[in-house]
């Protein structure tokens, strides 16, 4: 049963560790409702519920795979059940696969491209029909530099991530008159368990070639979730925002 709330509410798919975490905490701090999924690390999702306990909105944790029909569906039907209305998607969740396409397997492949982007499109076509009946919504899908400038060994996930722009667009344009916004971040190199593994010459690599002269943080990327789901970006639509400290320029 839906109870009333009066505040905003946002869903971020894997919200519970890396940057998804972060969005939760900048979200939590704006004053947003939450629901955070996640797929398998339940400990992960309970120690973020337990971490945002007193930020003072409602944070619920769900496990549902982003990358099935029913994962999906669910996730929005879990929203729109605790919170009554749903405000912002923030599509977060993926998974990497790293390897020279000579040997990447089918299910590398297959693996990424369900997760990061068939898991979109699910999200996606479930908010869009709520938040048509609401005329208002904000859509806010985290794909990567490496969808805009490819990456040798990541073939799989810089395809997913460049559909994912694509994606982002063709839905801006279908949803634009009712209200609902569509927007993509692209990060580059953010320190999380994803690129925990990434060898030591790479990483010094790509910190040479960066303007800024850092790496990116999990907070840098929240702050532009943030504003992407924030009054000030109600005339910003179809629009892929990069945060990477300079490291590609187009
Ligand atoms: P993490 O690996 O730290 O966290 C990934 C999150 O996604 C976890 O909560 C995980 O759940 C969840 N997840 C994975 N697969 C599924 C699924 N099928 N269904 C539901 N949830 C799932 O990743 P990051 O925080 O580093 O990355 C977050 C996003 O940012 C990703 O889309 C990534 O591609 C993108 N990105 C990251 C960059 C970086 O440098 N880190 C750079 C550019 C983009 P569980 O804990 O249960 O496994």
């Amino acid at each position: 049963m839906s109870e009333a709330t009066t505040n905003r509410s946002a869903v971020i798919t894997g919200g519970t560790r890396g940057i998804g975490l972060a969005v939760a905490q900048r979200l939590a701090r704006d004053g947003f409702d939450l629901l955070l999924t996640y797929r398998g690390d339940e400990e992960a999702a309970r120690a973020a519920q337990a971490e945002l306990a007193g930020s003072g909105v409602r944070v619920e944790i769900l496990q549902a795979d982003v990358a099935t029909a029913e994962g999906a569906a669910s996730t929005i039907e879990t929203a729109l059940e605790r919170f009554g209305r749903l405000d912002v998607v923030v599509n977060n969740a993926g998974i990497t696969r790293d390897t020279l396409i000579m040997r990447m397997s089918e299910e590398d492949w297959d693996d990424v491209l369900t997760t990061n982007l068939k898991g979109v499109f699910l999200i996606a076509k479930a908010a869009v029909r709520p938040m048509l009946r609401q005329r208002s919504g904000r859509i806010i899908n985290i794909t990567s530099v490496v969808g805009l400038v490819g990456n040798a060994g990541q073939a799989n996930y810089a395809a997913a991530k460049a559909g994912l722009v694509g994606l982002t667009k063709s839905l801006a344009k279908e949803v634009g008159s009712r209200g609902i916004t569509v927007n993509a971040v692209a990060p580059g190199f953010i320190a999380t368990r994803m690129t925990d593994g990434l060898p030591d010459e790479i990483k010094e690599g790509l910190l040479k070639q960066t303007p800024l002269g850092r790496f990116g943080t999990a907070e840098d990327v929240a702050g532009a979730v943030a504003f992407l789901a924030s009054p000030d970006a109600s005339f910003v639509t179809g629009h892929v925002l990069t945060v990477d400290g300079g490291l590609f320029m187009p």
